[in-house]
């Protein structure tokens, strides 16, 4: 229990960190790529230097992207339960991720079975759903699998998301959820731990099983009957 404490004291000091950090640096981002773009369109810019400053634009989308996911990890919007349908939800996900399937030759399949309605935040779910499909989108080749399921227990609904990727290492497997652990050379380490933040939410509860040379299954599992309404 105590050292459950000090674990959350840490993340919730690292989260007003890291939330201040990244607010102080958008502002002085959102300066520099408006210039840049700027330049990028100037009229007879040589190429190369078009080329440099497109490069430039590149990666100051890339800080961008890491200061929107340290935003949503560490201050998080409240949670909004409605009763809503969960496979509508995961069908919405599927939408904005079909294309970048087909574009890496991934074979993208879903099977849903009927679950009713209950009380969760879609917007949460969505990103949740995005962040497990977007590690597995990374992790398999060309030529591989994502396969997406949903289910519904007595008191849980639940969904899989399994890929055919090179599966986790068994000592990396504690440390998933730890924020900023990465195995990517431009990841952030924080996917899985929004992941852990939107499912304990749910009053849920979220299942790994990685065999390494066969794939991934993350299995997340969502209370239905919280908060009672
Ligand atoms: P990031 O994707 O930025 O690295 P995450 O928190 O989303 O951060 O994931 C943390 C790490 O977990 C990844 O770097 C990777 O090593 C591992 N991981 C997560 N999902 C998978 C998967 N489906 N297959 C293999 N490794 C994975
Ligand atoms: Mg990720």
């Amino acid at each position: 229990m105590r050292e459950e404490m000090t674990r959350m004291d840490r993340l919730a000091s690292l989260g007003k960190i890291s939330a201040g950090i990244a607010h102080e640096i958008r502002n002085p981002l959102t300066g520099i790529t408006l210039l840049l773009d700027d330049l990028h369109d100037r009229p007879g810019l040589d190429p190369n230097t078009q080329l440099m400053i497109g490069h430039a634009l590149t990666e100051t989308e890339r800080v961008e992207r890491l200061i929107s996911s340290l935003l949503s990890y560490s201050s998080p919007p409240r949670a909004s339960f409605v009763r809503s349908d969960l496979n509508a939800a995961v069908q919405e996900g599927l939408v904005l991720f079909r294309k970048a399937c087909e574009k890496q030759g991934v074979e993208l399949t879903a099977s849903c079975q009927p679950i009713p309605l209950f009380p969760f935040d879609a917007d949460q779910v969505r990103q949740l759903l995005l962040n497990l499909l977007g590690n597995a989108l990374e992790a398999v080749a060309p030529g591989g699998r994502i396969t997406i399921g949903t289910f519904c227990t007595a008191d849980c609904a639940g969904i899989t998301v399994a890929d055919t990727g090179p599966g986790i290492p068994e000592e990396d497997i504690p440390r998933l959820f730890e924020p900023f652990f990465t195995r990517k050379s431009a990841g952030t380490g924080l996917g899985l731990s929004i992941v852990q933040r939107i499912v304990e939410e749910h009053h849920g509860n979220i299942r790994i099983e990685s065999k390494v040379g066969q794939g991934t299954v993350f299995t997340v599992e969502l209370a239905m009957g919280w908060p009672d309404c």
